[in-house]
């Protein structure tokens, strides 16, 4: 449920994305800087400067950069870290773009060193440079790119280098959505998907999609198929609630992988504190996940605390879970 991936089922929700800048909900500051970003360009007519997007996944940095590029009326072009392997590649893809184009880089912490140092100059000075040949006689010419934008979007912002992130004119951080957000992101969803719904039925959804657009779409839709099959087809507190339970979704949106991570510190660790790579490696998940997803999460919360040593499980992560705070355990110290 909480999985950072894009999973298939996903996909029917960019047919929901919001288009214009006035149809986003939420993220009140990044929205008024992005329009006037925006005018600003528009007045000028000139290409938009390049954005950096960072924040956890499913918050909404792909839908901000097709906002961004409907507004401003260009195309857009989508690739990622992991997608780009050769130099040549980007060459590829930056000596294909048309003025104005937005080249939309997720997981651009994941670009390779060899080829950010492509799309420096590419940023920079609009240019291309190629080298031709090899040892003494390999010489380097520079070919002209039209005006382009760079929007790039990561979940780990420290893991951008620092020359490749002052390059970015803007940078922007998603934040969690607030508990009214939500529900206007789940009722606009269910009015979409054209389910009737109780406003009690669409808030326990809210609730429990921690702050994440994509969680809420996920929980929708599964809400969705439960009173389709179980009940009257109508999203009502009751059906909200027992769907999600069945989901082992709790009246927190922890799912069982955040509840093993804090099992984990609590029971095998003695409450911490512990690494995020030891917790990831002995719950047998992606030290990604645990990083972008659970823990954000979790010390959002209050359930987690960082110390120079680890991870430390709170009072209220005992409590949640059930379990009694030993007396022993040491008081965090916090960074
Ligand atoms: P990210 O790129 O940060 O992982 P996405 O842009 O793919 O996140 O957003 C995930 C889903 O959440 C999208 O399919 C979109 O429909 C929905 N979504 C994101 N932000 C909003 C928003 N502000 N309002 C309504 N729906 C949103």
């Amino acid at each position: 449920m909480i999985s950072p991936e894009e999973k298939p089922d996903d996909r029917m929700d960019q047919t929901m994305r919001p288009t214009h800048l006035n149809e986003i909900i939420g993220q009140d500051q990044v929205r008024e800087n992005l329009s006037i970003l925006i005018d600003a360009a528009k007045q000028r007519n000139e290409s938009l400067d390049h954005v950096l997007f960072y924040g956890p996944p499913g918050l909404g940095k792909t839908t901000l950069s097709h906002v961004l590029a409907n507004e401003m009326g260009v195309n857009i072009r989508i690739t990622s870290g992991p997608a780009i392997e050769k130099q040549g590649d980007l060459a590829a893809i930056l000596t294909n773009l048309r003025a104005g184009d937005i080249l939309f880089i997720d997981e651009i912490h994941r670009l390779g060193r060899a080829i950010e140092e492509i799309l420096y100059p590419g940023m920079e000075d609009f240019a291309l440079d190629i080298v031709i040949g090899k040892g003494p006689s390999a010489r380097s010419i520079r070919l002209k790119l039209p005006r382009f934008t760079v929007i790039g979007a990561t979940t780990r912002l420290a893991l951008v280098t620092a020359p490749l992130r002052a390059r970015f004119g803007a940078i922007y951080r998603l934040d969690y959505y607030d508990f009214p957000a939500m529900q206007k992101i789940v009722t606009r969803a269910a009015n979409l998907f054209g389910i009737p719904f109780e406003l009690d039925g669409i808030d326990e959804v809210a609730r429990r999609a921690r702050g994440t657009p994509r969680v809420a779409l996920r929980l929708l839709r599964r809400v969705r198929d439960y009173t389709q099959v179980r009940s009257d087809g109508t999203i009502s507190r009751k059906a909200a609630i027992d769907a999600l339970e069945l989901l082992n979704v709790d009246s927190l949106g922890l799912d069982d992988i955040d509840r093993r991570v804090l099992d984990t510190v609590i029971t095998k660790y003695n409450g911490g504190p512990v690494g995020l790579s030891t917790i990831a490696a002995s719950i047998s998940e992606e030290p990604d996940t645990i990083m972008d997803v659970v823990e954000p999460y979790l010390l959002q919360l209050g359930f987690l605390d960082r110390t120079p040593q680890g991870r430390m499980a709170t009072i209220k992560a005992y409590e949640h879970l059930g379990i009694e705070y030993p007396n022993s355990v040491q008081q965090p110290k916090l960074l």
